[in-house]
């Protein structure tokens, strides 16, 4: 036998049935994303490297270490995986200029790359789901997308999810506070770790993020942004607090929490939860009033936010009800094999009218005996199996058997009534 081939260490095959509660997830994510006016957006998986170097930031762990980069084979052109998707919807917004008749509400959802050290929780490829907001400068709708977040985790049935928010304000107020923030962190130089004392100067605000235990103490006691803002990034900050309070979204500050980079401004916000260990963050957004122009594009207000549908998954297994996995509506028995032309004429029709059904299918030779057959109709989970025997069809009949009520009770019904009967099953 040839040598087996796996997958790429922490990407995942999604398998049935649990591909089931990916399907179920998306359905709910697109229900809810109409139900809010926001409309789908697609940009390709591979972007030229400098969006990212440019758009994800120079000095995130992201650009720095995570991204899958290579040269085009054919024309030497550098590109990359894209490890998150906000710069890939900027790009193509300016190139179509898609807000030049008014803001957009746009949602995206699709695989992300990473390297990065493999856990639950944190793979290699793995998918967000996103939402941003461009054009539009309004506290408003920084709520309105906390809202949305909001709505669609507890739309999934889950709890004790804790919303982090916090604001950085506009540059000059970020640019009072670095300074003091370099300062604090120069009087504390020898508890800074490596990354840190690159950051100092870089990135200073990233220091703050640390996930380093020796740092939390001093990052603790660092200056705060909050008491560098002015009224107008104050207003804008309680604006959307009180919206969320009116929405019933509970929300608390964290000084803390940051975004490193010049084009970040006022509201940024984490979802989190304490049941997936240190993989906890489930949603990540915030203001990026700065992109647009970062990338080439005119001066454009713009909010979202990404979230990790591994994470949010895990969760929902964690602590949602049981999750059934899906079965057909019947299951098709086929005693022989000259039966099939009728019975797969017969199977569109029921399928035609939404009803779910899977054929039997024989090993090569020959159909199977009635009793594997029922055998692999019982596994199925169907509700009834649907027998295409002989004699019933030559009445222009199908027996009809009750799988699953314990009843075992069988009837026979009419080819041409079928559909009529089989349209009540549908699940
Ligand atoms: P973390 O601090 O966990 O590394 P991050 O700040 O890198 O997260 P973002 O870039 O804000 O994350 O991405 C948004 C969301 O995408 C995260 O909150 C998380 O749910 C998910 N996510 C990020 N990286 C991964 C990964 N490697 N595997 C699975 N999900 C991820
Ligand atoms: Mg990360």
């Amino acid at each position: 036998m040839a040598e087996k081939i796996n997958a790429v260490k922490g990407m995942n095959d999604i398998l049935p049935p649990d591909s089931a509660r990916w399907e179920w997830l998306e359905d709910k994510v697109r229900a809810l994303m109409g139900r809010h006016a926001y409309r789908m957006i697609r940009t390709p998986i591979v972007e030229p490297t400098a969006l990212f170097v440019r758009g994800t930031g120079e000095t995130t762990d992201i650009v720095e270490k995570e991204m899958y980069s290579f040269e085009d084979r054919l024309n030497g052109e550098q590109l990359t995986l894209r490890p998150e998707n906000t710069p890939g919807v900027v790009r193509a917004a300016i190139e179509h200029n898609l807000t030049y008749d008014g803001g957009k509400r746009l949602y995206y959802m699709g695989p992300m790359f990473r390297h990065e050290r493999p856990q639950r929780g944190r793979y290699r490829q793995f998918y967000q789901l996103g939402a941003e907001v461009l054009g539009f400068p309004g506290p408003e709708v920084d709520a309105e997308l906390m809202v949305l977040a909001h709505r669609l985790l507890a739309g999934l049935g889950l709890r004790n999810i804790r919303v982090e928010m916090n604001s950085l304000g506009v540059p000059t107020e970020r640019r009072a506070h670095r300074e003091a923030l370099v300062a604090y962190f120069e009087q504390h130089g020898a508890v800074l770790d490596a990354d840190a004392q690159r950051r100092l100067h870089a990135n200073p605000l990233r220091i703050l993020d640390t996930k380093n235990p020796a740092m939390q103490e001093m990052v603790q006691g660092a200056p705060k942004l909050l008491d560098y803002l002015g009224e107008g990034s104050l207003k804008h900050l309680e604006t959307v607090q009180r919206l969320l309070d009116a929405c019933g979204v509970p929300w608390a500050v964290n000084a803390r929490l940051v975004r490193g980079l010049d084009y970040y401004s006022h509201t940024v916000f984490e979802f989190i939860t304490d049941e997936l260990g240190a993989q906890g963050t489930l949603c990540g957004g915030g203001r990026y009033d700065g992109l647009f122009e970062v990338l080439g594009g005119k001066p454009t207000p713009a909010v979202g936010w990404g979230m990790g549908l591994e994470r949010v998954l895990e969760l929902v297994r964690q602590q949602a009800a049981t999750f059934e996995a899906p079965a057909p509506d019947a299951y098709a028995i086929v005693p022989s094999a000259d039966a099939l032309p009728q019975v797969m004429a017969t199977l569109q029709a029921l399928r035609a009218e939404g009803v779910s059904v899977q054929m039997h299918a024989g090993s090569g030779d020959g159909m199977g005996s009635m009793k594997s057959q029922f055998k692999k109709a019982d596994a199925s989970g169907a509700r009834y199996a649907l027998i295409f025997g002989p004699d019933e069809l030559a009445q222009g009949a199908v027996t009809v058997k009750a799988l699953r009520d314990g009843s075992g009770a069988q009837v026979q019904r009419p080819l041409a009534a079928l559909a009529e009967w089989a349209v009540t099953l549908q699940s």
